[in-house]
């Protein structure tokens, strides 16, 4: 594969738009990939395909796009439930059984974060629910929503502030309604898409899953590891790396960028163009292009 650049190609395969809790809009988000000298850009919104054709239609030339989601999971072998984040990639959105999973999941996100403010109010604080709603503009709620509102306030001064143990990180967080693990890899893969546990060490996050969970995952369907993300430290990225070896999984790496909510910028981690090849042999949706020209058997070999 050619680079826009000349150098390597960057591929980054995790990022958010307005159709969940990043900041610019899926026009905004390639238009912003391009600017930063991607190559490939995957959008991987919280539960939802919403993003894909605004995304698709403002793609500049010469940038990838894998459409793909991050399905909002849960492991029941721990107690409480364990919650983690299944990327999928170039799955059709059109199947009914995962479109139906993700509305139940993007409902439950609602009432979760509809009671979440209730706990905030009845202990005084003054958010409300239809403001934050609005804040959300239609796109998958989350708790990056209430902390802008918890800012709005002056309650706290950052988002990382608001999710700390005091605020939305611990005291007033309830947990959301998952699809269990197993039965979203089944979907995905039932789907035709390519599913890949995103930042499965990151334990600054909270609780993570064992080895052995992964490696039944691996035999499940999991295609691959998210080994490269600011939320792995340098150590859990190489034993990350090391179990991907181990069960034949690929890795990637991506800057899971938020726009505003979060720090990190564009491009910041990059997959091979191995895991990427990988990746586009094995999905049912094509990489899409701008590019005259370009068929899908070109975006995957260049
Ligand atoms: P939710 O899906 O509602 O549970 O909210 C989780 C979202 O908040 C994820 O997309 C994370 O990327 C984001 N998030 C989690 N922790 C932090 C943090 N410390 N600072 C900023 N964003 C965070
Ligand atoms: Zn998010
Ligand atoms: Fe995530
Ligand atoms: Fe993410």
């Amino acid at each position: 594969m050619t680079s826009r650049t000349g150098s390597a190609p960057r591929i980054d395969l995790h990022a958010h738009s307005t159709a969940s809790d990043g900041t610019l809009t899926p026009a905004e988000l390639v238009g912003a990939a391009f600017d930063a000298g991607l190559d490939v850009l995957a959008i991987t919104d919280h539960d939802t395909t919403a993003g894909w054709a605004p995304a698709v239609g403002a793609l500049p030339p010469g940038l990838r796009l894998i459409r793909g989601a991050e399905l909002s999971c849960r492991w029941s072998g721990a107690q409480p439930a364990v919650p983690l984040h299944l990327l999928a990639y170039l799955f059709d959105p059109d199947h009914p059984e995962l479109v139906a999973e993700l509305a139940r999941v993007r409902a439950a996100r609602e009432e979760r974060g509809e009671r979440m403010v209730g706990l905030l109010r009845a202990d005084g604080i003054d958010v409300n629910w239809p403001d934050i709603l609005a804040g959300a503009g239609g796109g998958t709620v989350g708790r990056p929503h209430i902390a802008q509102a918890l800012i709005r306030a002056g309650l706290v001064d950052s988002i990382r502030e608001a999710f700390g143990p005091d605020w939305l990180g611990e005291r007033y967080r309830l947990p959301k309604e998952d699809i269990d693990v197993f039965r979203a890899v089944r979907l995905v893969r039932e789907a035709g898409g390519v599913p890949v546990f995103a930042h499965p060490r990151a334990t600054r996050r909270g609780r993570v899953v064992p080895d052995e969970l992964i490696a039944e995952l691996a035999a499940a369907g999991l295609a691959g590891l998210e080994t490269d993300h600011e939320d792995h430290s340098p150590a859990e990225r190489e034993h990350v790396r090391a179990l991907a070896a181990e069960l034949g999984l690929l890795v990637t790496g991506s800057s899971d960028f938020h726009g505003t909510h979060k720090t990190v910028q564009l491009g910041a981690f990059s997959t091979s163009v191995e895991a990427y090849e990988r990746i586009v042999a094995e999905g049912v949706t094509e990489v899409a292009s701008a590019d005259p020209g370009i068929s899908p058997i070109a975006a995957r070999l260049g």
